[in-house]
């Protein structure tokens, strides 16, 4: 079974992922993926090798909540393609 909550995304071919809170800002967020890295995820395989092709910022921030933009020293959006990330 996987901890992850993993809902059908407005986009075609993609899941939304909603990620943990962030210690550091107290937020969640959303990450939307390629639905197989999402039916990967569902079936328990780590991230890294359910969504190799995803940032491995992203990555985190799905496993552990913390947002690339809080990590300390982070530069926000940096290297990040903005349509994987959903304001909420
Ligand atoms: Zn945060």
């Amino acid at each position: 079974m996987s901890h992850h909550a993993i809902y059908d995304s407005m986009q075609e071919g993609c899941a939304d992922i909603l990620t943990p809170v962030c210690p550091f800002c107290g937020q969640q967020g959303w990450i939307t993926v390629p639905q197989p890295g999402a039916d990967a995820l569902m079936e328990g395989q780590p991230v890294q090798d359910a969504l190799p092709e995803v940032d491995p910022r992203l990555r985190e921030q799905i496993t552990s909540g913390i947002y690339p933009r809080c990590f300390p020293g982070a530069e926000f959006g940096d290297g990040i393609d903005p349509d994987l990330i959903h304001g909420h």
